[in-house]
Order: structure tokens, then sequence, then C-alpha cells
């Protein structure tokens, strides 16, 4: 039903010339863009394609219903002309596509009005698309003899959707897995607790551990993308924790921060670690103004 994206890009045998047997008709390709989440646990669509079929007026001859073609006199119905050409090394042949029927073998007098005499009519057609579960970005669907015509009764042609997946605002993708980033207050970071992250499956609620560093990992296992294969299986979403340093304290908070501050190192008075003590040095030499 999908899967084999490449192999037959020409239509498997349609340019076998022209014989007179059965041939598949040419593959078509068209595209459909779907979400993220439509990607993740599959979905159905319809698209719009204009397909030839056979001419039911004339029945795919071209021929004005009560007439026939006619056999192409100039190349005896093969299609093919072979003609002669003196060169430096002699007499070369080369072979030609009938310039008089071109290639077809056959020459339409009367020409069927309904097919203007190419035998087929053109029609606008709802195709319903099944795209499966976990499907990625740029594969593609294969809907069995949605393609053109077959030639001389063979099988109609394949039909081949390219997948276009839309980016998601929250979540990015590698195969099965799932990448997302999610904050937590430097509270939930130093003492542990509760938070909320989104996952394609909705929110779950996750434990921070006590003393969580920012831009810490978690998995979140078999929150990913189900396999194209087997979709009980799926992969795991990986969610990096962001610890959030607030912007707008109200003086109340300021004043619990600094209190806090006072007795856990007090960094603001001993002005421990590097980035401080270069401020200071900076400051002997007038690059910043004073503060209060
Ligand atoms: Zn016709
Ligand atoms: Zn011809």
């Amino acid at each position: 039903m999908f899967g084999d994206i490449f192999g037959d890009f020409f239509g498997g045998g349609s340019r076998r010339g022209a014989s007179n047997g059965p041939m598949k008709g040419a593959n078509l390709r068209t595209s459909v863009r779907i979400t993220f989440e439509e990607a993740v646990f599959g979905c159905e669509k319809e698209i719009d394609m204009v397909l030839k079929d056979e001419c039911t007026t004339c029945g795919g001859t071209g021929a004005k219903p009560g007439t026939s073609p006619e056999t192409c006199t100039k190349c005896g119905g093969k299609g093919k002309v072979v003609f002669s050409q003196q060169s430096l090394f002699g007499m070369v042949q080369n072979v030609q596509t009938c310039p008089e029927c071109n290639g077809s073998g056959k020459i339409i007098k009367d020409r069927c009005t309904s097919c203007r005499g190419t035998g087929y009519t053109s029609s606008r057609k709802k195709i319903k698309v099944s795209i499966p579960a976990g499907i990625d970005n740029g594969q593609s669907v294969r809907i069995r003899e949605k393609g053109e015509p077959g030639v001389n009764g063979g099988p109609r042609g394949d039909l081949l959707v390219e997948v276009i997946v839309s980016s998601h605002p929250i979540f990015q993708r590698q195969d099965m897995n799932i990448f997302s980033t999610a904050p937590i207050s430097f509270a939930q970071a130093v003492l542990g607790g509760e938070t909320r992250i989104s996952t394609v499956d909705g929110d779950v609620i996750y434990e921070v551990k006590p003393g969580t560093q920012t831009d810490t990992r978690i998995r979140l296992k078999g929150k990913g993308v189900p396999s194209l294969r087997n979709k009980n299986i799926r992969g795991d979403q990986y969610v990096t924790l962001v610890v959030q340093v607030p912007t707008s304290l109200s003086a109340e908070a300021k004043e619990a921060l600094r209190a806090f501050d006072a007795v856990s190192g007090d960094s603001l008075h001993t002005g421990a670690g590097e980035g401080i003590k270069q401020e200071k040095h900076h400051k002997k030499r007038g690059f910043f103004k004073k503060e209060d």
C-alpha cells in the first residue's frame, strides 16, 4: 500500500515502445500537506486529481464511432522508420519515431469528437488517501492504479502522493523521537515538584527532581512517533527542562530573594564567582557606573 517510494520512477515499463502488448500506464505524482499530529497518528485525506480515462465514445481508439484507425502507410504500423544516411564511414542506418503517426502506428482519419482523437477524456476526481501513523516528511504513499491508464488492456499506473509535514511550534521530530523544551521555575528546580509538560497525547504531569540543573534532558517513554510498520511501537519524547530566570519581580519577591541569598552563600556581598570578580575589575577602570 505504501513504502516503496522509489523503484518505478518511469512508470513500470511504459517505455517499451510501440509494442502491441498490454502496457502499464505511467505513474502520477502529487503531494499533500498534513500537520505534525496527523503524521504521528495517521489520517485520511482526500485529494483532487485530474485523471485520464479511456474515452467511452470511441472506446479509446480516437476514431469517430463507425470508423476505425488505419494502419500508418509510412511505417507499416511499426511506429518506427528506418532511414539510411551516407556518412564518412559508409552507410549508416538510423531508426526514428515515425513522423506520420508519431509512433502509434495508426492514422486516424475521422477523429472522435469527445476526445479529439486522443482516445482519452480527463476528469477531476476525488481520491482518498490513507496516511499511516508514523509517516515522515518527504515520504510517499502509493495508491495503486490511480495513475495514467494502461495501453492495450494493461493496468493503470499508480499515484504517488508525497507527504509534506508542517512544522510544529513546540515539537521537533527526528525519526521516531520527539524533542521539546519545557520551562520550570527556579523554585521547582531547587525543591523539585510537579510540572505540566505538553506531549502529542496531551499534557502530562512530570515530577521534577530536587536540584535539577537547567538544560537537563528527561525522557518520556513512549510519547514519540509510532513505527510505520507497527503503530504499537512508539519512540520517546525528550524534554529539555529550562530553568527560568524571573525578569520582573515585585519588591517583596526581590527582598525574599536577597534574604535567601544572604543565608545561602551571600553571593551578593562576597562576590563569589568568576563573573563577579571581573565586574569588580572593570569597575576600577571606570567602565561601569557605580551602583547605589
Ligand atoms: Zn474518443
Ligand atoms: Zn507511422
